[in-house]
């Protein structure tokens, strides 16, 4: 695509289960928006598909591409690396395209002065009781891995103020339509 203007980030941050995934893949239906594909130590869900959800890497390439410099951002997240690939996002934003990275707290702090336009947004969840119903339903982690998920997330609820804009999520359709007005995106049928 391309544009007379250059694109911006936008960043998706929330804590677990409050239904980014959801709303980051609605959101790219808009032609403007493209979502980065973060790389990632995890190792996939049912569903995921590589290249699509992340970049799912070896502890080895992961540590590779920090000494190549690959990551305009990286964070350790419930025991797991993630990234942003530069290359992922450079060429885009140049292009015009509006880049969606859904990453952490600690990401999101490390983009403030990287010298591409952002916009930030929070996602929250009605409370932390249905926080807690939604990954018990989501059912794709086992209960230790839930309680660590849940264990911080208090700090990053602390963390909302720092974004341009908070969104609760007790109802998914007006949240998007929340999030496509703050962007200024038409909804798309
Ligand atoms: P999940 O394992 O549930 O897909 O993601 C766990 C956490 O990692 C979420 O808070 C998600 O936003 C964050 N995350 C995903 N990709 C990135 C990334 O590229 N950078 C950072 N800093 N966090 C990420």
């Amino acid at each position: 695509m391309s544009s007379d203007r250059n694109g911006r980030l936008v960043v998706l941050s929330g804590p677990t289960a409050c239904g980014k995934s959801t709303i980051w893949r609605r959101l790219v239906a808009h032609p403007q928006i493209s979502f980065s594909v973060s790389a990632t130590t995890r190792s996939p869900r049912g569903g995921e598909i590589d290249g699509r959800d992340y970049r799912f890497v070896s502890a080895g390439e992961f540590s590779h591409l920090i000494e190549q410099g690959a990551f305009l951002e990286w964070a350790e997240v419930h025991g797991n690396r993630y990234g942003t690939l530069r290359s992922d996002v450079k060429g885009k934003v140049d292009g015009g395209l509006d880049v969606l990275l859904e990453i952490d707290v600690q990401g999101a702090r490390q983009l403030s002065d990287c010298g591409i336009p952002s916009l930030s947004i929070f996602i929250t969840p009605p409370s932390l009781d249905e926080l807690r119903k939604r990954l018990e339903e989501r059912g794709t982690e086992g209960k230790e891995e839930r309680e660590r998920r849940l264990a911080i997330v208090e700090e990053e609820l602390s963390q909302a103020e720092s974004y341009d804009h908070v969104i609760v999520n007790d109802d998914l359709d007006r949240a998007l339509s929340e999030i496509e007005s703050i962007l200024g995106l038409e909804p798309v049928s």
